[in-house]
């Protein structure tokens, strides 16, 4: 199957200059939806995993369908503001703009395999940011999967010690 095929790109969204990957068209379709997910799943397969973690809002979307096939529990990475428990925080840099991320502190139990979901590999900013923050907590990143990546910005370069894998490449 060609992701491609259903996945929507729009010129200068959010910015002049930013060709914004929609997957709004390709979770709207069932099948391929699902097949996204299989796919993901078998990228990861060898891996032992303990939990997904994945950041708001898309990393929702990839992450948690990915963590209940697996039938491993998920962990929101949220913005500031919104975890209603006690959170550790840290700020981060986009492609396009700047924003704050939170866990809450009782997240991830110390020695607890994590992989790391989201739509997106961009810079990687988010998931350093994210990186950083379950490292806090105690976690082991045990890789990190995306269904779009952006070779061009060579976000992976940033991430050591651990698998990064993507469905689909810019
Ligand atoms: P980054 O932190 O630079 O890797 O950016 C990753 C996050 O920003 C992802 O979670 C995406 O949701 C979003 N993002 C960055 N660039 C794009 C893009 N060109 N199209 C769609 N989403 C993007």
């Amino acid at each position: 199957m060609n992701f491609k095929d259903y996945i929507r790109v729009i010129p200068d969204f959010p910015q002049p200059g930013i060709r914004f990957k929609d997957i709004t068209t390709l979770l709207q379709n069932g099948p391929v939806y699902k097949e996204a997910i299989e796919q993901l799943k078998q990228l990861i397969q060898d891996k032992e995993i303990d939990v997904i973690a994945g950041p708001e809002a898309r990393g929702f979307v990839i992450g948690a369908p990915l963590a209940t096939a697996l039938g491993v529990g998920f962990i929101p990475i949220r913005k500031s503001g919104k975890l209603p428990g006690e959170t550790i925080e840290a700020d981060y840099g986009l492609e396009y703009g700047k924003d704050r991320l939170a866990m809450h502190k009782d997240a991830i139990k110390p020695g607890q395999k994590v992989l790391i979901a989201d739509d997106l590999l961009a810079t990687g900013g988010t998931i350093q940011t994210s990186v950083d923050l379950i490292k806090q907590l105690g976690g082991e990143i045990v890789g990190a999967a995306f269904l779009i990546e952006l070779t061009y910005l060579d976000g992976r370069s940033k991430f050591e010690g651990f698998d990064v894998v993507s469905l689909v490449q810019y």
